[in-house]
């Protein structure tokens, strides 16, 4: 199993593969591409272009696709994934991106908000000429986008995904077996503010390995505090280092948060001894691997 990085900064840090980094973010703001590194582009969640022109967002009959419409519970604020102008603007961007020396692009939240989305004139109407029902046109739409986008990616094609391995093609038009035939991996985000409680984070990640038929990552929140909160995240990644999972992605604030965790694990005999103890030899042959850099 590997051992890598979600970073908001393009740096890379000893010890950790692959590196993937946050070029496009939900709020709207555009970086440069990170040379050698998996670029991750928000596709049609984005803060700032809803608020220059509010007529792209996505609608429903309970409302627009915004965090502030709370008869939906919606992490961020979607555009509509058919309108012409918008779609035209992130291909370009991601295009733009693909032609620099990356080694791949992801892409993430590049669906509808959620099951009753969208209901715009525009979606209504091409729903219609497509003669297929709400769920299978809602799919085709977001496969379609990831093949026009996977099109334009010369490296290695990835897609995130919420971690939810029964819904989400009746939820947000992704249609895992569609999608399985496009990418060279997908990326889960299990976020948490802690994993003193882990047991979700295995049973999710064995669903997602038994599913899908590509390799599969697993991201984990590592902006950790403290030592007890760090001992359970370098715990959690041990027992996932127990399954046939492709890599551990940490996402961190930047390189010296990364290199706290690898200092922790390689001075904190304790630990080591649990990984002893209890055979974690994956887990022990990172840690070891740590342990010549830091
Ligand atoms: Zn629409």
């Amino acid at each position: 199993m590997k051992i890598g990085l979600v970073t908001y900064k393009p740096e890379f840090v000893e010890g950790f593969e692959p590196h993937v980094y946050y070029s496009k973010w939900a709020d709207g703001q555009v970086f440069p591409a990170a040379v050698g590194m998996q670029n991750d582009i928000t596709v049609f969640c984005d803060a700032k272009a809803i608020r220059e022109d509010p007529s792209i967002v996505a609608v429903s009959d309970s409302g627009p696709a915004l965090r502030r419409n709370r008869r939906s519970n919606l992490p961020f604020d979607f555009v509509c994934p058919t309108h012409p102008g918008y779609r035209a603007k992130v291909l370009q961007y991601i295009e733009s991106v693909a032609e620099k020396d990356v080694a791949g692009v992801t892409l993430n939240l590049y669906h509808f908000p959620d099951q009753e989305y969208c209901t715009c004139p525009r979606c209504t109407e091409l729903r219609q000429k497509s003669g297929l029902d709400w769920t299978e046109w809602r799919a085709k739409t977001v496969t379609n986008f990831l093949k026009e986008a996977k099109a334009k990616v010369k490296g290695t094609f990835a897609v995130e995904l919420f971690p939810d391995p029964v819904l989400s093609k009746e939820r947000f038009g992704i249609d895992l077996d569609a999608i399985c035939g496009l990418v060279d991996y997908l990326h889960v985000p299990l976020s948490s503010r802690d994993y003193l409680t882990n047991y979700w984070v295995d049973l999710i990640t064995r669903d997602f390995i038994a599913i899908f038929k590509k390799p599969v990552m697993v991201e984990l929140s590592a902006e950790m505090p403290t030592d007890e909160k760090l001992d359970a995240l370098l715990k959690t990644v041990a027992y996932l280092s127990r399954h046939k999972l492709d890599a551990v992605l940490l996402l961190v604030h930047d390189s010296e948060n990364a290199k706290n965790i690898a200092k922790f694990a390689v001075q904190n005999s304790d630990f080591q001894g649990w990984l002893e103890k209890y055979d974690f030899k994956e887990m022990s042959r990172i840690v070891d691997n740590w342990a010549k850099l830091y």
